[in-house]
């Protein structure tokens, strides 16, 4: 089946729980399991999810905190808040602290799963980023994706590794963003399969000495400490 996203389900009431996972599965979504505030947050910082979908009343943490503390950790992954409470204030504060859209309980499935896959797609759009050619060049260096080459800017050629290669472009392709961690964990990575952050610090230092005048006061390639990586053209 095609792969349509990866989703964080929140949602403490088991047999709500159970449900909506078998359903999202079998409409081709990849579904991981927070059955508490503590877990659900724990899992955004583990992984990059396409969508979160949170219930309002959880145990430890309630969902508008994780939801603000999600936002407060630079994260714009796509948020759908369950809830059981019909008010009117409740739902204004989940937008307020950074929900994308709402859904009272008792939910008609199919809404939901309509409001799941727009939010997935809306967010895939906002991250169709310019693409960059084959060639990248920026100051005095060059980046071949293809070859997995580069010419750094003293003028000497490099081979890069794929990862290297791969990690480059995403940062490019979106140059003065932050990259989070998690995002290019799963992007070049792939899922579940976690180096630590001291790898990806190993690969940015290696990029400031391919392509920074000085690596010390680096031009390009930034750490957003606690967040992830930028580049700056
Ligand atoms: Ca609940």
């Amino acid at each position: 089946m095609e792969e349509r996203g990866n989703i964080l389900l929140v949602e403490d009431e088991e047999n709500m729980h159970e449900a909506l996972k078998l359903n999202l599965e079998m409409e081709g979504y990849t579904v991981t399991s927070a059955y508490t505030g503590t877990e659900g947050l724990k899992a955004v910082q583990n992984e990059y999810f396409d969508i979160i979908i949170m219930d309002i009343m959880l145990p430890e943490v309630d969902g508008i905190t994780v939801t603000e503390n999600i936002r407060l950790q630079h994260n714009d992954v796509p948020v759908l808040i369950l809830s059981a409470r019909n008010t009117g204030s409740d739902r204004v504060l989940g937008l307020k602290k950074g929900a994308d859209d709402y859904l009272t309980k008792p939910f008609n499935l199919e809404e939901l799963l309509l409001r799941v896959e727009k939010l997935v797609q809306k967010n895939k759009k906002l991250q169709d980023k310019e693409t960059v050619g084959d060639i990248y060049e920026f100051g005095k260096s060059k980046v071949d994706f293809n070859a997995q080459q580069a010419v750094t800017w003293h003028g000497s050629q490099v081979e890069l590794s794929k990862k290297e290669a791969m990690l480059l472009k995403l940062l490019i392709e979106n140059k003065n963003k932050v990259v989070t961690r998690e995002k290019i964990l799963q992007m070049v990575w792939g899922y579940n399969v976690y180096p630590t952050t001291r790898t990806i610090d190993n690969f940015i230092l290696n990029f400031r000495k391919y392509f920074e005048e000085d690596s010390r006061n680096p031009k390009h390639f930034h750490s957003v400490r606690g967040v992830g990586y930028k580049y700056v053209e």
